[in-house]
């Protein structure tokens, strides 16, 4: 063993795998060609049949809002057309399904996305809201953080899932690219709580995967365009790839690397490895079709604002979670440049001394506002202010529509600004540079009052 290799052995002490996971990655720049990289990318993994005549299939996208195919948030619908086509090719019964994260009715998102038509006209039985079907509880094997989950239940009988994610960039996950995809198998409001930092999604959606992990056939990326920058609201690159392969982890390793990062840098690989799940390591994995360094596309950074862009604006957190973050940076929902404001998140909050002079102070979610979560002093420190607006929810345990980010945009809603949080929000809480640049001006200006109508 070389030197070198002893290095790369450090990441999990257990032996090598002895039977290395295959990841195909096939080339093409437009959606026309989606069929012939799906299909050469199967016969690269060796995979003849993705079914068995008769048996149900689930394809899985990830349509995670109503936008159209050009914004490359969601899985194009030429994959989902390709995929179901052999599926049915092989006998399948073949159905798609998917529910939405922000509630939007999926009647919307599988118009917008233009995915029912094209999984339709390609032949699929049905199209199906995943969040209003029948849930059944199922067992988790194996469980870390949750013992069972409910799940839809054409999703647990389906005999063959072939998850299909897509490339992009989150600020909570890094990346999207597989296991990812696993979370909106979970009723709407059941996902929200896992949303507070990387490790709590990741570790939620490895549970998720192991429900079904006996049914996965497949992961297959649709990284022929993808989102770089900032989640939601980034800039569409063009990668120009499809990545497949049976062992999610791996494929997702694979795509971390063609988006310019480490192997190992998502939370879900590292978790999914350490479960078992696959293997992130590069030495573990046979690339078969294009080599990743033939294909690397580094994505723009999610870049983040860790403190108020404005001056009159000072941030005060300790101990903060992902979650808070986003609503925090993008409050005061209105800033008054004559007032002095401080915003504060988190358990443990570094506060040096008190908060004398300032007109408003916000503290974000229950760790904030509850002082057995503080340091000595916390309160005389915060009290001192001349107002204080308390936001006692955890906006990463609760969003619902009414009560976005766990209601602490109420201050927002009040403004006269009810969907801040969901686009808005975005373009505050990434710094410009990661941001689709026409989102940012319109947004800057009704957080300064000079604007208060919504697209
Ligand atoms: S309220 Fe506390 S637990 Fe909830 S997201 Fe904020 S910092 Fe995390």
């Amino acid at each position: 063993m070389t030197p070198s290799q002893a290095h790369r052995m450090s990441f999990l002490q257990r032996p090598r795998r002895e039977t290395k996971s295959r990841v195909a990655i096939t080339c093409g720049k437009e959606y026309a060609e989606a069929e012939r990289m799906i299909d050469e990318a199967l016969d690269l993994l060796g995979i003849e049949r993705l079914c068995q005549a008769g048996e149900n299939v689930l394809v899985k996208p990830n349509l995670c809002l109503p936008t159209p195919p050009e914004d490359g948030e969601t899985t194009h619908p030429a994959v989902v057309a390709a995929v179901v086509k052999r599926a049915k090719q092989d006998g399948g019964r073949v159905w798609v399904g998917e529910s939405c994260a922000w509630h939007f009715p999926m009647e919307l998102v599988f118009e917008a996305t233009q995915v029912r038509q094209a999984a339709l006209d390609a032949g699929a039985e049905q199209v199906v809201d995943l969040g209003t079907c029948e849930f059944v509880e199922a067992r988790v094997p194996n469980p870390r953080v949750m013992k069972t989950a409910s799940i839809p239940k054409p999703v647990l009988d389906a005999d063959v899932i072939i998850n299909l994610p897509k490339m992009k960039n989150n600020f909570v996950t890094l990346t999207t690219l597989s296991i990812k995809n696993m979370l909106g198998l979970l009723r709407p409001d059941d996902r929200h709580p896992y949303h507070r930092t990387p490790m709590d999604m990741a570790w939620a959606c490895n549970d998720i995967f192991k429900i079904i992990e006996h049914q996965h056939r497949l992961t297959l990326i649709d990284g022929i365009w993808g989102v770089e920058g900032a989640t939601h609201a980034g800039p569409v690159c063009e990668p120009g790839v499809i990545i497949a392969s049976e062992d999610p982890i791996a494929a997702e390793a694979i795509g971390n690397m063609i988006m310019g990062y480490h192997a190992l840098e998502s939370a879900q690989v590292q978790i999914g490895m350490k479960d078992d799940l696959g293997t992130g390591e590069p030495d573990e994995i046979d690339v078969v079709g294009a080599r990743v360094e033939d294909v690397k596309h580094p994505f723009e950074r999610c870049l983040m604002y860790y403190v108020s862009r404005y001056p009159n604006v000072s941030e005060y957190y300790g101990g903060t979670c992902q979650a808070c973050v986003w609503p925090a940076v993008a409050l005061p929902a209105v800033v008054d440049p004559e007032k002095k404001y401080a915003v504060v998140a988190g358990a443990r909050v570094f506060i040096a001394d008190k908060l004398e002079d300032l007109d408003e102070v916000y503290l974000v979610g229950t760790c904030a506002c509850a002082s057995s979560h503080q340091f000595e002093g916390y309160m005389d420190k915060v009290n001192a202010a001349k107002k204080v607006i308390k936001m006692p929810t955890c906006p990463g345990l609760t969003h619902t529509i009414e009560e976005p980010m766990g209601g602490v945009y109420d201050q927002a809603r009040e403004g006269g600004f009810p969907e801040l949080v969901l686009a808005d929000g975005l373009a505050f809480i990434h710094l410009p540079d990661s941001v689709r640049p026409e989102l940012v001006p319109e947004a800057v200006e009704r957080r300064e009052g000079r604007k208060k109508t919504w697209p």
